[in-house]
């Protein structure tokens, strides 16, 4: 074989692998596609969901605010309602506050609990917050609501968690709910449709990087 034609040969053995994977690729896609489709087939209900964003890795917070942009794009009304409130100023608060007047924002308004070291002080916070945020849940006019760390409330028990799960167990059909912070127990996690756990792989902070404005706060 001269080398024109060994290199021809070549040619074509690479075009016949491309084919090959591609209609692997295509027969793999449409039995993927039969199968997500027959799941959205029998996913028939209508109604607002409950979810609870847990775990110890990045993300939490960043992904409820993602939700509430999400929601302000269809013109929703939103309550988010922050129970522990760091030194810091964040990037959503400012936002929120600034730019954002159609969304109820309220934040409990103290240090984290390690800074102010106050139990009382803290769970005279926290009732007030609460009585910002149960409102919320008997409204049907919110379609979403944000409690932004309240699990830290049950673990601390700064409030009733009997409360809490019940008011996010009775509240409009309509509305969604999102829970966020580590921990928050078992009967909080039966009670949501949705649980997600956000692992740590690793973070910046542990490789001495400073938390970031914009992406961290
Ligand atoms: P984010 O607000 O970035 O979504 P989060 O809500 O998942 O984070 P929190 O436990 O509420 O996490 O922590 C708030 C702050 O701590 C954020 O600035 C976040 O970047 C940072 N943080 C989150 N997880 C870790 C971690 N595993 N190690 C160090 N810092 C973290
Ligand atoms: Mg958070």
């Amino acid at each position: 074989m001269s080398q024109r034609e060994k290199a021809m040969s070549q040619r074509e053995k690479a075009i016949s692998q491309e084919e090959r994977k591609a209609r692997k690729h295509k027969a793999a896609m449409e039995k993927q596609k039969t199968n997500v489709d027959a799941s959205i087939a029998s996913a028939s209900e209508e109604r607002g969901v409950a979810i609870l964003l847990t775990g110890n890795g990045k993300g939490k917070t960043s992904s409820a605010f993602g939700m509430v942009m999400r929601a302000l794009g269809y013109g929703h009304k939103v309550g988010v309602v922050q129970f522990i409130k760091g030194e810091q100023l964040s990037g959503e608060e400012i936002y929120l506050k600034e730019q954002c007047p159609q969304v109820d924002f309220y934040q409990m308004g103290t240090g984290f609990t390690w800074d102010t070291q106050d139990r009382s002080g803290d769970i005279a916070a926290a009732r007030r917050t609460w009585a910002v945020a149960r409102p919320m849940l008997e409204d049907a006019g919110y379609h979403l609501v944000v409690l932004d760390e309240i699990t830290y409330m049950l673990a601390y028990d700064y409030l009733p968690e009997a409360d809490i799960l019940s008011a996010i167990a009775n509240r409009p059909r309509e509305q969604s709910v999102v829970v966020t912070g580590r921990g928050g127990g078992s009967a909080l996690q039966d009670i949501m449709d949705t649980v997600s756990e956000v692992k740590e792989v690793k973070h910046a902070f542990n490789d001495g990087v400073k938390a970031r404005e914009g992406v961290d706060f």
